[in-house]
């Protein structure tokens, strides 16, 4: 038995147990993303498809956080859960050992779960979106930790929204309301999740698989940066990226899977939020710190 929880529900993240609207000084947490159960024997072309070693690299990851000192704030997981679709024939599997494997996070590290277009579907609709929020809570909501605003949203509305025009514009909507709010939230920082990175490089690159398409991108990215969003964190590229906005940082980081580049290696980053600002570092699994001086 897994004691797996869903902790967002109703647009807000319920995995913290006090008040964390204020800032009691600096701590850290773990971004992770892409571990994509199945996707390395899917890219091996096998026909046997299992998902051995993306669970033996979840179990290093899941360990070194649990070691770790000071304790983690959070672990968020930025998308792409598992390989298969909504529907697919190995889905219900891979979830299941993605829960049992995630259920050996320390309890007392909150995990924060962003949906990918693996999650909801590439081309999400109204029942695609269901499959992941019936197992993993909402795909779209916001919370408080350390005095620190943070919004996930659900990037595949921006890639297809094709047959989820009113889920976005709930979406949207949402999203909108809670930037304005943001702006007088008295939040020490504002930062974002999101699987699908505005960009890769730089704001004003042309369209590629792996980004949102320009006009909207440099739309939001003005938004964003109004309302004093500080960092994007995002996945997906299965590779390390990233660039600037003004003085918004976009950071791509690499899969705790399979590998764009045969020369990079899974990992996770270290994030530190400090009074004077956030910084973050990646790691590969077998180099990951038990330490963390929250100083440096
Ligand atoms: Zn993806």
């Amino acid at each position: 038995m897994s004691d797996f929880k869903i902790e967002a529900r109703n647009r807000q993240y319920h995995g913290f147990s006090g008040n964390e609207e204020s800032w009691e000084g600096p701590y850290m947490f773990v971004v992770g993303t892409d571990p994509q159960y199945g996707m390395i024997d899917t890219m091996a072309g096998k026909k046997d498809i299992g998902w051995d070693q993306e669970v033996e690299l979840t179990r290093k990851a899941i360990e070194a956080v649990n070691a770790m000192t000071p304790r983690p704030k959070f672990f968020v997981v930025c998308g792409d859960l598992v390989q298969c679709t909504p529907g697919e024939y190995l889905r219900d599997e891979q979830e299941a050992d993605f829960i049992t494997e995630f259920s050996k996070l320390n309890s007392e590290i909150p995990l924060v779960l962003v949906s990918g277009n693996h999650d909801v579907g590439r081309i999400p609709d109204a029942a695609s979106i269901a499959c992941y929020t019936e197992r993993f809570g909402d795909d779209y909501y916001s919370f408080w930790a350390g005095g620190v605003r943070f919004l996930v949203l659900n990037t595949q509305l921006y890639d297809n929204d094709s047959k989820a025009k009113e889920i976005r514009a709930q979406h949207d909507e949402w999203l909108l309301k809670e930037l304005e709010t943001m702006k007088t939230s008295g939040c020490k920082h504002a930062v974002v999740f999101q699987h699908i990175p505005w960009f890769l490089q730089k704001p004003d690159e042309e369209k590629v698989y792996f980004n949102i398409e320009k006009e909207f991108r440099l739309q939001m990215l003005e938004k964003f940066n109004d309302a004093g969003v500080k960092v994007v964190f995002s996945g997906h590229q299965h590779q390390n990226d990233g660039g600037f906005y003004k003085g918004l940082e976009q950071v791509v980081t690499s899969a705790m899977g399979w590998q764009q580049r045969a020369t990079d290696t899974p990992g996770i980053r270290i994030v530190k939020v400090k009074e004077e600002g956030i910084t973050h570092q990646y790691y590969e699994m077998d180099d990951i710190p038990t330490t963390i001086d929250l100083k440096e």
